[in-house]
């Protein structure tokens, strides 16, 4: 076209581009580069998928956590088929192809236990297994639009962040929604209060559990009308959302009592686990706890953790392959010096822990008062062992009781 009829010419070495072509041009090259990761996409689960079962992939789990045998069952067949309908999804794009009416739904998934017991330890070992970006949030801090608080959206901006804005990355991604059971609603009948922090927040997280293209802004917190947003379309993010639902328990036996009662099968109710009641959760006891059926639906993979007692707190200690005992003696070979353990003294942490009800969290915090001392020490000591025993681990933990009151 000629230098007259169009806006700006730009000039290279022996021609020259109209801006209305360079336009058109640079479409083309981001066409073909969206095409290139969403091929790179299909490649990279591919070799993912073909390398993982539903086995392999609990086997993966079992390396890091301890129990839990029932949801992680679960959770790797959940997973499984979440990556083999990315899949599917890759290599049926077209309508009418062969395969592509049928649409398999998302499975999202949504853990019931107490604090501590390896909710969030299990979404992160599955993200660490697939090597997809990774984000936590919590749900207590969104708050529906116009609220103070941070918008629904801001998830995405949090996965965005762990893929370094690499959108194709985070659209793999796998989110972790941590206490979903606060945003609950108060009452179970809506018409008598409006609960805005909880049913509005369950409306909007709604539509991105689904799938939908979402309008994030790149740095968190509210959307502003000035800021630029990325287009994230949250199909293929699986979401993982866990919740102590403190409580249910009570709707669960009520539930139990009549079914049981109201048959007449005594037997029946006396092989109920009520120590466990948990494990017998359904998504209808979700809905007497206050998530709206629609949220349920959206998670239809329900899976429950156990309470961690003590022989599972001795076994996360030493077991699992990055266990708190293996760090310290991993930190210990660092300097040079050999570090060991009295079984005595490992039994005495899990008491403490259990004495404190701090759970698997409180492993941590006990281990690093008996080692404290041991870990400013020991690099200048020039020792070539040391060796932690009851007294000693004694001595520390009631050391650091006596400061703390
Ligand atoms: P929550 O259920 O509250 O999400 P976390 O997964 O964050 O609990 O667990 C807290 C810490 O306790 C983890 O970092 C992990 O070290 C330990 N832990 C909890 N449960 C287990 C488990 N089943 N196996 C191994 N470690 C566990």
């Amino acid at each position: 076209m000629p230098a007259s009829q169009v806006g700006m010419m730009i000039h290279g070495q022996e021609a020259a581009i109209c801006n209305s072509c360079a336009e058109r041009a640079w479409e083309i090259v981001h066409e073909e580069m969206e095409h290139r990761t969403e091929n790179e996409a299909a490649r990279t689960i591919g070799e993912a998928m073909a390398l993982y079962t539903p086995q392999s992939i609990k086997a993966f789990l079992d390396q890091y956590v301890v129990g839990q045998e029932r949801a992680k069952r679960s959770i790797s067949v959940a997973v499984y088929n979440h990556y083999k309908r990315l899949m599917h999804s890759l290599s049926h794009p077209e309508e009418g192809a062969e395969g592509a009416e049928i649409e398999l739904d998302k499975s999202n998934i949504l853990l019931v236990g107490e604090t501590g017991t390896g909710k969030t330890l299990i979404a992160r070992t599955i993200a660490r297994l697939l090597n997809v970006p990774f984000a936590i949030v919590d749900a207590t801090a969104l708050t529906e639009a116009g609220y103070v608080g941070e918008d629904v959206e801001s998830i995405l901006s949090r996965l965005l962040q762990a893929a370094d804005y690499d959108v194709a990355a985070a659209e793999r991604g796998i989110v972790f929604i941590d206490e979903i059971d606060k945003i609950a609603r108060k009452s179970d009948n809506p018409s008598i209060t409006r609960d805005v922090s909880g049913e509005g927040v369950q409306q909007a997280l709604l539509k991105i559990l689904e799938g939908t293209v979402v309008n994030v802004p790149p740095q968190g917190g509210r959307k502003h009308p000035d800021q630029k947003y990325i287009q994230v379309n949250t199909k293929n993010i699986l979401f993982v959302a866990g919740g102590a639902f403190d409580g249910v328990q009570k709707k669960i036996a009520q539930r139990l009592n009549t079914r049981v009662v109201g048959y007449g099968r005594q037997a029946e109710l006396a092989e109920v686990d009520r120590e466990n009641l948990l494990r017998y959760i359904t998504p209808q006891d979700l809905r007497s706890f206050g998530l709206i059926p629609e949220l349920i639906g959206r998670m239809p993979v329900l899976t429950y953790l156990e309470p961690l007692r003590r022989e599972a707190l001795r076994r996360i200690l030493t077991e699992p392959k990055n266990a708190i005992v293996k760090q310290y003696i991993r930190l210990f070979e660092l300097d040079g010096v050999k570090l060991t353990f009295d079984p005595e003294v490992l039994d005495y942490i899990v008491d403490k822990a259990i004495e404190y009800k701090l759970g698997a969290r409180g492993l941590r915090s006990i281990c690093e008062a008996i080692m404290m001392d041991a870990m400013f020490e020991v690099p200048t000591a020039k020792r070539k062992s040391f060796r932690v025993k009851l007294d000693y681990a004694r001595n520390r933990v009631e050391a650091m009781q006596t400061t703390l009151s």
